[in-house]
């Protein structure tokens, strides 16, 4: 790989203190997703390694929080200084194994970055209370606490922000972490640990463990000293770990399944509405869990919608995520691109129209044409289930309440968008909409400063803003009487 700082590419985990070298003969292999080709091996670890990382963790954890607020903000900060003067380098690292076009793998970074940035500074900020006592002679105060070691679980898409977004609060409350990145993508997170030694973390606070998931997650929930569980992934997944965490009564940061509506009312401004509906839907490739996955546009401007939005995506350019140009790279795997096949095969048996892509696309490999579906509606897989490419399926609605019930139908809860102009409109839709997040005439919502999370199966707690700083510690409540 041709990077500046070709030590920032490591073909190794962290364990603890302990840099420990892939062995090939025993390594998981790591690909580039547009060209197939192996990119490196990172080592094949589980539940021994696991469980040292974490006696280190909770070792250095017990200095780390001794510290001052300010001087813990210091390292964060160098953290995240470092990310953005090394952004291209950490860039190209994730494209080669995620396959996100360059541009937006650097804007990852520089997102991803801005976590470590905000905690760094909201590291000062975690206040406790002085609450009025129940009698004379007593006070009542509340302190926070970092709740201690905590174990992180990340997927493939979000390489570098999955992790800072858990991270930078975890480090700012005074925790320590043990992260298990995702098997595609752990030289992202590989390299952000090379960083954090450079920033000055103190050695053992923060490991990274590449291996079987199976037995790095079973260590992890089953281990007395984990404090707290953050997952980011599917909700499948999400429901095992809460089940393997429950006899150890650990906090539990879930961040699952989305099954995002975009609603295109009337009085939208459809230009506005298309622009919203291409970075909601196609952004990493619809491979997010706050892509817009079904879209409902009213009658009365369905067909200008849809003649739009297909011109639109005609025009998105696919390929390899290296080259100038490219706005779609490639899918994950071939998994990840039967299922889109899957979804447009059965939305077109039961009577939807493709008027853009719809096809495997001619590159070959895990590539797919930017697609539209016309004529969708809630019989098809598509309605229920999150399609994670780049599809954007159409459906027809009549009034208010109608859109309502059809968006709200659904198990899941994370992201909503919707395009509407009257006030009283806005706020009726925007309350009524049984998500985490409403994003309301734009179609980009995630930034630090907010709460990220969801309802229903997508997830619990919260994410970002210092709702997202609250999940990381424990409230103390210390009874002063005799005063
Ligand atoms: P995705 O569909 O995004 O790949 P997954 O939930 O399968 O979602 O994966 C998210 C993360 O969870 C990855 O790091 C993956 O390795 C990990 N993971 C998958 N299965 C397990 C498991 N049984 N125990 C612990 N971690 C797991």
């Amino acid at each position: 790989m041709n990077l500046k700082d070709p030590s920032l590419f490591r073909q190794a985990a962290l364990v603890g203190e302990t840099w420990i070298e892939a062995d090939p003969k025993n390594a998981i292999e790591v690909n580039n997703p547009a060209t197939g080709e192996i990119i490196g091996h990172v080592p094949k670890l589980g539940a021994a390694e696991t469980k040292a990382a974490i006696e280190t963790a909770a070792r250095v954890q017990k200095e780390w929080a001794a510290r001052t607020a300010k001087e813990r903000s210091a390292v964060l900060r160098r953290w995240f200084e470092l990310m953005i003067e090394n952004k291209d380098d950490l860039g190209r690292i994730l494209t080669s194994e995620q396959g996100k076009p360059l541009a937006e793998a650097t804007g990852e970074i520089v997102y991803g970055a801005s976590f470590i940035e905000w905690f760094a500074e909201e590291a000062r900020r975690i206040y406790g209370d002085l609450v009025p006592g129940h009698q004379k002679d007593k006070r009542i105060l509340v302190m926070k606490q970092p709740i201690g070691v905590v174990a992180a679980i990340t997927p493939w898409n979000f390489p570098n922000a999955m992790i800072t977004r858990k991270a930078g609060p975890a480090f700012a409350a005074g925790c320590a972490m043990v992260l298990k990145p995702a098997a595609q993508t752990p030289f992202s997170a590989i390299a952000i640990a090379v960083l954090a030694e450079r920033a000055g973390m103190p050695k053992g606070l923060f490991s990274v463990i590449t291996g079987s998931a199976r037995e790095i997650g079973a260590e992890m929930t089953s281990n007395p000293t984990v404090r707290k569980l953050t997952f980011t992934g599917s909700t499948e997944v999400g429901a095992e770990l809460y089940r393997q965490s429950a006899a150890t009564i650990k906090k539990l940061g879930l961040e699952l399944g989305g099954n995002a509506p975009f609603i295109v009312f009337d009085d939208a401004d459809l230009d506005a509405a298309v622009e919203g509906a291409l970075i909601a839907k196609f952004r990493n490739n619809g491979q997010t869990c706050v892509c817009a996955n079904r879209i409902y546009v009213q009658e009365g401007v369905y067909d200008a919608f849809s003649r739009k939005l297909a011109a639109a995506v005609g025009k998105l350019t696919t390929g390899n995520g290296m080259e100038d140009g490219v706005i779609l790279g490639p899918l994950i795997d071939q998994p990840a691109l039967a299922k889109v096949e899957e979804h447009v095969a059965d939305a077109l048996a039961k009577g939807a129209r493709v008027i853009e892509g719809g096809r495997r696309h001619a590159l070959g490999g895990t590539f797919y044409e930017a697609t539209v579906l016309a004529d969708v509606t809630q019989e098809m897989a598509v309605a229920r289930e999150e399609t994670f490419g780049p599809v954007a399926p159409l459906f027809r609605f009549r009034d208010e309440s109608d859109v309502i019930q059809q968006a709200n139908d659904t198990e899941f809860g994370l992201a909503s968008y919707f395009y509407a102009k009257d006030l009283a409109r806005v706020f009726r839709v925007a309350e009524a909409l049984e998500y985490g997040m409403v994003g309301v005439n734009t179609g980009l919502i995630s930034t630090a400063e907010a709460p990220f999370g969801g309802v229903k199966l997508s997830g619990l707690g919260r994410e970002g803003s210092r709702y997202g700083l609250e999940e990381f510690t424990e409230i103390k409540y210390v009874c002063l009487g005799g005063i």
